[in-house]
């Protein structure tokens, strides 16, 4: 599943390819991918036909298009990727959502789980209101407001296991499993800590923890852990750096104690015996 380093590295491939994109046709071939207007795809074509294509950002796991008017928004859930194409190409069947500029290139949405979602917000309203997702979002990793006194704040006399907090998006936006367990490994903390057990300075510590993990993982282009791609097909190499992530029985990199995994809220989390405590 895509997280925030892979999102980040999609929105950077977007701002590369599509910037002044002007949106000359629109093919939706799953209606179910349209959120705004619902499961509508030629009215959402007719929204974004003519428009073009002026600023990508991001916030948590969503994508947002600045458009001459109004915005398009998407979220890849699963396994949506987008695809750059400057020659004509057969759509493969999990393509769902094609746009074509003026000079005949496409840019493709292709999504294998079909969970993916997109918007159109019109000009004048807030993307907030359409995007209802973005309203419950906890601030950016990244972010000045995410800092060891908000955090100490928001998680005072919390029983849940950490690892469940970290994943928790009203708490902090974009963060999933892979980068859960690797922070709390790099910041030493184990999975299953109660929240609010966890002092001060360790809260610090896990807040740059998560940043330095996000920062780098960015900076590889995303993840090879899932069959996330960038624009151009390419995936990522944070994989070979993974401390503990999907490395159950095997060394710790740190130690060589014999990494462990247990589920914890639904999910698989990976820790080191020796190194977090
Ligand atoms: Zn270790």
């Amino acid at each position: 599943m895509p997280e925030l380093p892979e999102v980040e590295t999609v929105r950077r491939g977007l701002q590369q390819q599509t910037l002044g994109f002007t949106v000359e046709r629109v093919e939706v071939l799953r209606e179910r991918a349209i959120a705004a207007p619902p499961q509508d795809g030629l009215a959402f074509g007719q929204c974004l036909q003519g428009r073009s294509l002026q600023h990508w950002r991001r916030r948590g796991k969503y994508l947002i298009a600045d458009l001459d008017h109004g915005h398009w928004g998407v979220h890849l859930r699963m396994t949506g990727q987008f695809l750059w194409l400057e020659q004509p190409r057969e759509p493969c069947r999990h393509t769902r959502v094609r746009l074509w500029n003026q000079a005949g290139a496409e840019l493709r949405f292709v999504d294998t789980r079909s969970f993916g979602q997109m918007w159109f917000v019109p000009p004048g309203v807030s993307v907030e209101s359409v995007m209802t997702g973005l309203q419950k979002l906890g601030p950016e990793p990244f972010s000045n407001s995410f800092n060891a006194t908000y955090l100490k704040g928001k998680l005072a006399g919390s029983l849940r296991p950490i690892k469940n907090a970290l994943l928790d998006q009203a708490l902090v936006a974009g963060c999933g499993n892979i980068y859960a367990d690797e922070s709390l490994y790099v910041a030493g903390i184990r999975p299953q800590t109660r929240s609010g057990s966890i002092p001060f300075e360790r809260l610090e510590g896990l807040r740059s923890a998560l940043v330095s993990v996000l920062e780098q993982s960015i900076g590889a282009g995303g993840t090879t852990f899932s069959d996330f791609r960038d624009l151009t097909g390419t995936n990522g190499n944070y994989g070979q750096a993974a401390w503990v992530y999907r490395r159950a029985g095997q060394p710790c990199r740190h130690c060589g104690t014999p990494i462990e995994r247990e589920r914890l809220g639904g999910r698989s989390s990976h820790w080191c015996p020796s190194c977090q405590h």
